[in-house]
């Protein structure tokens, strides 16, 4: 019997206005897609699309339906599955993605294994989630650091003419290690005339001062960057990857740009492959897309999953990175529940 796909549009609140360099938001769509096998057994998934990257909860719901016929019989034909999902549409990748957690999902709980340990990983070897404080005056980003005080690591996003303003009201009031993020703000001119800022700030990270298609900028930043670059808007899959390497010292992986599990994984050999450092990154999603992305952490280096953590009022229970540890479920599938 064919597997049954439903959807459900919902809203979600964030605590904060949430800004980053390309805009500001404090309500955001999310899709929630099941899949239900002969046995009535479901598995989850969620829909966390981007208008950077040209979806919305309406393109999202008008994928669902061309993908829906392309799904096999069987969940645990995953490969043919994600294979024919692409086939069926390329881009909307927030849809894809979605589908592929609920098909792991669905394939976890059919065997009543955890998705980790369906992949042989160990979920204590996942590394501590930074935090981040979205853009805002420095009055504000003080507070928000200071709320931010369960966690020990802080993603800052810069890439304003006020970034120097907001780098010195953190360091006013944190010594903990921060982590910048530029969303590709910056010229290569203006992000190597900030590097002795984020030198003198202690930035450990930071993450895509140019923009997505300035391969060159990205290049010549990082040849003056003692601080290692990650390129997140740049690599949106696995064949982005060899391209970036000499340009950057790693890359992130966030579900909504690369459109399925599957790929997550092959973009974390790719990547080592050509010795780059890997990290995963999330939208403003709840515990149940945030989930799916924590099950492979244990093969990551640098994790900012804190998605969930910055709503109001997250409808799911999963992954949880309460003072940055993560904790992956020990149910079976993406092991998420409702609240
Ligand atoms: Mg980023």
């Amino acid at each position: 019997m064919a597997l049954r796909l439903s959807s459900e549009v919902f809203e979600v609140r964030t605590k904060h206005p949430f800004t980053i360099a390309r805009g500001t938001s404090d309500a955001v769509r999310r899709v929630w897609v099941r899949l239900t096998d002969g046995d009535g057994v479901e598995g989850w998934g969620e829909a966390d699309p981007s208008w950077y990257y040209g979806e919305t909860a309406d393109t999202v719901v008008a994928a669902l339906a061309r993908l829906e016929p392309v799904l096999p019989a069987d969940p645990f034909e995953l490969e043919a599955a994600e294979a024919a999902m692409l086939r069926a549409l390329a881009g909307n990748a927030a849809a894809r993605v979605a589908v592929s957690a609920a098909l792991h999902d669905l394939v976890g709980k059919r065997l009543g294994v955890p998705l980790w340990r369906l992949w042989g990983l160990d979920p204590a070897r996942a590394p501590v989630s930074s935090f981040t404080i979205g853009l805002d005056r420095p009055e504000i980003v003080r507070e928000k650091v200071r709320e931010a005080e369960p966690y020990p690591i802080l993603k800052i996003k810069v890439g304003t003419p006020d970034d120097e303003a907001v780098l010195r009201a953190v360091r006013e009031v944190t010594t903990k290690p921060i982590r910048a993020d530029a969303n590709g703000g910056w010229s290569a001119k203006q992000a190597v005339a900030r590097l002795p800022l984020l030198e003198e700030m202690g930035v450990e990270l930071l993450e895509q001062p140019v923009a997505a298609g300035d391969l060159a900028g990205l290049a010549a930043v990082h040849r003056a960057s003692r601080i290692p670059l990650v390129a997140d808007e740049a690599c949106r899959t696995s064949s982005d990857i060899p391209a970036l390497a000499g340009a950057v010292d790693g890359i992130s992986i966030k579900l909504a740009k690369c459109g399925s599990l599957r790929e997550a994984l092959r973009m974390i050999a790719v990547a080592r492959a050509h010795h780059l450092s890997v990290m995963v990154g999330c939208m403003i999603e709840t515990s149940l897309g945030i989930t799916a992305a924590a099950h492979f952490t244990p093969l990551l280096d640098i994790v900012d999953l804190d998605g969930a953590a910055l709503l109001a009022d997250d409808p799911f229970v999963g992954a949880s990175i309460a003072g940055g540890r993560l904790t992956l479920p020990t149910a079976p599938g993406l092991g998420v529940t409702r609240r």
